[in-house]
């Protein structure tokens, strides 16, 4: 039989920079990974501070901003790339009372560092009204981030490329099939639902669709947002998406959120483009938009980390690491992101 410290069920945003904690204080652990299209590896990888409707920011914006580029050092010593992008957010303005209010609230403690008061003007897209930088935004290199991650644990012995099936845990004995573990760290994303430890905690998938399409010209070098997120991906190639749903659970692609996404992209480019590839996944949401991190009620060495919403970067590398401090160094979960909140 197999001892291991750990055992991460589901290899998204959440159950990688969990696995991350692990390899950095050097725990035993296997992660199990289905090979299904995850919301991780369809998203933008977009890591802005503000949020764009109402050009404010959320809790922990600071704290998260400033850990990422703490984890994603670390990831990089051991995968010797960098997956950071300096590449800011730009928001096309609608109308001239959005640059006031953008104006007024760049001037407010807590926002002035991320909303840039000097507007500017893009070259290659309809921007009638400029536009808005913020500041401290980035992306990061979604594929190579999740190819490289799921090389190294493989390579190493980490990944378990199966379905986990949570019938197969014995409770009294600690074991899953021939592995003997000390805790199960479950990060499933909407899949969470269908696991009767944690099935009753309100995880509610908004589905999403993003495209990449072939522009014939470029535009400039930042992350282009007015209804959706436009970025450069390579040579002419762009990421252009997503979209938010929350009543429509089925996998098909859905025309009418393709026919937003042309839309929407249609009316800042001007010029022709192909849509070459539609992607659809599900972002695990909750009604509060906080993150879910803790332990079961009755079964102590099983956790949830889960919830990340429309911020898979921030939240999932940020909240890794407190999970991991709960769990091993008993720092308190506070009551915002504590699963005990739904008990
Ligand atoms: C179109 C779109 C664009 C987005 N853009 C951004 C963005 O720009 N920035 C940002 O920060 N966030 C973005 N997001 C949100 C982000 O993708 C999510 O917050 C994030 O993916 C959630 O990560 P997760 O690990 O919790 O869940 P998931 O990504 O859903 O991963 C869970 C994984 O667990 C696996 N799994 C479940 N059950 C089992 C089992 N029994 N056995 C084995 N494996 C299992 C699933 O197959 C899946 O691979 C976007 C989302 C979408 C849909």
């Amino acid at each position: 039989m197999e001892k291991v410290d750990y055992i991460i069920v589901g290899a998204g945003y959440a159950g990688i920079f969990f696995a991350h904690q692990l390899i950095k204080e050097k725990k035993s652990f296997r992660i199990f990974y289905d090979e299904a299209v995850s919301a991780s590896q369809i998203s933008a990888g977009v890591c802005n501070p503000v949020i764009l409707k109402r050009f404010n920011t959320f809790w922990k914006s600071q704290e998260q901003i400033d850990y990422l580029n703490i984890i994603f050092k670390e990831i990089e010593s051991y995968t010797f790339r960098n997956y950071l992008i300096e590449e800011n957010v730009v928001r096309i303005f609608h109308n001239d009372s959005e640059k006031v209010q953008w104006k007024k609230n760049s001037e407010k403690e807590g926002l002035s560092s991320y909303l840039n008061p000097d507007f500017i003007n893009l070259q290659s897209v309809e921007n009638p009204y400029g536009a808005g930088k913020v500041n401290r935004s980035c992306r990061i290199d979604v594929a190579s981030f999740f190819n490289d991650m799921l090389n190294y644990l493989e390579h190493n012995q980490y990944l378990i490329k199966e379905n986990f099936n949570h019938h197969l845990i014995d409770k009294a004995s600690n074991t899953y099939n021939n592995i003997a573990f000390k805790n199960i760290v479950f990060c499933e994303g909407i899949a969470s639902n269908n696991n009767p430890l944690f099935s009753d905690i309100p995880i509610q998938p908004n589905k999403g669709h993003c495209l990449k399409v072939k522009l014939h010209h470029t535009p400039d070098s930042y992350i282009i947002k007015k209804k959706h997120f436009l970025f450069n991906l390579q040579d002419n190639e762009y990421y252009y998406g997503g979209t938010y749903d929350r009543f429509d659970t089925t996998y098909q692609i859905n025309d009418d959120s393709v026919e937003e996404l042309r839309n929407g992209l249609q009316e800042i480019c001007t010029s022709d483009f192909k849509i070459q590839d539609i992607n659809v996944a599900f972002r695990a949401t909750v009604a509060d938009r906080r993150p879910v991190l803790g332990r079961h009620q009755q079964h102590h060495n099983f956790y949830i980390f889960n919830g990340l919403g429309a911020r898979g970067v921030y939240n999932g590398s940020y909240f890794s690491k407190v999970l991991f401090d709960f769990i091993e160094n008993e720092m308190n979960l506070e009551p915002e992101i504590d699963v005990k909140r739904f008990y």
